[in-house]
């Protein structure tokens, strides 16, 4: 039975310009197959089964020929597989999407396409380059700056009718042909100051612009060492850019974050970071492994009615002892009588996306502020149940004056599999902040990088969450540049915002005071 192929459309590369039916798309997808230029953002919302394939069409070197893709579409279609392809910008804009529907068409196989927004209009947009604009250009024109090469047609467009068009003139493929694209442009009588922008990257943290005029384009793109993938956008729109350019001027744009939480936990501020224009570099330096069986926990649950009181320190302890309830055939309702504390606001909404509304999360989160404030719910003779990592540092039980029952639920161990993308960005200096959400990840990644490579975290900003990550930081010979002012990846967002916003301010004074460690 065969099944349909989806060309779709992906964008130009801000992942939140796919479309909601190419998301539906990928979200079901069997197998993708998909292109150097698509932000690999997009495969984390496949499912686990979900075959991925690299057809990496970057300039020049096809990692996957054209006829073993149609080939490839054909059979997974023909094995009864959703297929999906993933094309960077739009399906039919260049990059061959009508020479794959044909091929799908003529094996009898089922297609749709999904548009995307071209790179030729979301790229100039992202640049602050409206395409159209009464006053300026009341046509667009999209070529093709490199001819097709197999010798069969020369595919030139005609360059003196494109000289001689009012009209926006955009080209994609167009970086390695720059000096012959001008010099036609000017020889047919385009004139040489002719506003004109070379847009690298666009649409992502690293997007560069470049204003120059036509006569001067090559050399600008030369000078400022402009490659591909880049689009030339040649009309007096270009001159729009200082007025209209909104992408850059977004709070995190050129900014590069690394964060550190382990896989699965980044993708909050990972988004919050794109949305500001940031770009978000996870290197997981943690481990989170669930104690596996864990009579201990089955049987606390088991007895939970004799604690009146339940802290959860974190949103893995959370998941962890309502996973252990679900298999134990029971349900929230087991907490009825039992009153609970939440340790981070993130806890405390993992706990309520479990129905689950916790009568305390502490404001502070020092060891001598936590325990203050979780004190005062219960009597010293009170049972208070505790599921948390079992490496945790702190010790509840010497703290609280109470009859205290630690349980182990999971164990933090530390991540390498980073390793070489943290080095890579550390070593090219494209890295500006480091962040740490708890002393473990500060540990995983100073083991990640290695103690021999820390020099390299000089000029990167180091944030910690809190006062004892802070402190974590610091034991390992590390300057902290600043510390968030609530205990939630949100607030370290905000912390990096107004340094970047004030980058030459004084250091902010963090002092972590004790050790409060979860
Ligand atoms: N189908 C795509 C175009 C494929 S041709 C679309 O509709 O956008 C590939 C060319 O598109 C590249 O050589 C470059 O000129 C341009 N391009 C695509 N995405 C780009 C991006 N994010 N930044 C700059 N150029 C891009």
């Amino acid at each position: 039975m065969n099944n349909t192929v989806f060309l779709v459309g992906a964008g130009p590369g801000d992942f939140k310009l796919l479309t909601l039916k190419g998301l539906e798309c990928v979200r079901q997808a069997d197998v993708i197959i998909y292109d150097e230029l698509v932000n690999t953002q997009f495969l984390r919302e496949a499912g686990d089964d979900c075959e991925l394939v690299y057809a990496g069409k970057s300039s020049g070197c096809h990692t996957l020929p054209q006829d073993q893709i149609h080939a490839f579409m054909i059979e997974k279609a023909k094995q009864g597989k959703t297929v999906v392809r993933l094309k960077g910008g739009d399906p039919y804009v260049f990059g061959r999407g009508g020479e794959e529907a044909q091929a799908l068409r003529k094996s009898g196989i089922a297609f749709e396409v999904v548009p995307g927004v071209s790179s030729a209009i979301g790229g100039p947009a992202y640049a602050g380059i409206p395409i159209t604009h009464r006053d300026y250009a009341s046509s667009f024109h999209v070529i093709a700056g490199h001819s097709r090469v197999d010798g069969q047609h020369a595919n030139e467009p005609d360059w003196d009718t494109l000289a001689k068009l009012d009209g926006t003139l955009v080209f994609l493929m167009g970086v390695g042909n720059l000096r012959k694209i001008t010099q036609y442009l000017l020889d047919g009588g385009k004139p040489a100051d002719t506003p004109a922008a070379l847009i690298s990257r666009a649409c992502g943290p690293n997007q560069r612009v470049v204003t120059t005029t036509l006569v001067h384009a090559y050399d600008a793109a030369t000078e400022n060492d402009i490659g591909p993938p880049a689009i030339i956008v040649i009309g007096g729109v270009v001159s729009l850019r200082e007025e209209l350019n909104f992408f850059e001027r977004k709070p995190l744009f050129g900014k590069s974050v690394i964060l550190t939480r382990a896989k699965g936990q980044n993708d909050r501020m990972s988004q919050k970071i794109s949305d500001l224009g940031g770009e978000a570099i996870e290197a997981p330096s943690i481990k989170i492994v669930t104690i596996p069986g864990n009579r201990a926990l089955e049987l606390e649950i088991a007895r939970l009615n004799l604690y009146k009181f339940l802290i959860f320190t974190s949103q893995n302890s959370v998941d962890i002892f309502f996973a252990k309830l679900y298999e134990m055939g029971l349900d929230a309702r087991s907490l009825a009588g039992t009153r609970i504390a939440a340790v981070g606001s993130q806890t405390a909404l993992t706990l309520s996306k479990k129905g689950i509304r916790a009568d305390l999360v502490p404001r502070r989160h020092t060891a001598a502020g936590l325990v203050q404030e979780i004190s005062l719910l219960f009597a010293p003779m009170d049972k208070v149940l505790i599921p948390r990592a079992v490496n945790a540092p702190f010790a509840f039980s010497d703290a609280l004056n109470a009859d205290i029952t630690e349980v182990g639920v999971y164990e933090t161990i530390p991540d390498h599999s980073s390793r070489e993308l943290a080095l890579s960005r550390l070593r090219e200096g494209r890295a500006d902040y480091l962040t740490f959400t708890s002393p473990s990840c500060v540990s995983g990644f100073v083991a990640q990088i290695g103690a021999e490579n820390l020099p390299l975290l000089d000029p990167v900003r180091i944030i910690a969450i809190g006062p004892v990550t802070g402190l974590a930081v610091q034991s390992h010979g590390l300057r902290l540049h600043r510390q968030a002012a609530h205990h939630s990846s949100d607030a370290i967002i905000e912390c990096i915002k107004e340094d970047a916003h004030c980058q030459d301010a004084p250091e902010d004074s963090a002092e972590p005071t004790q050790s409060e460690a979860l």
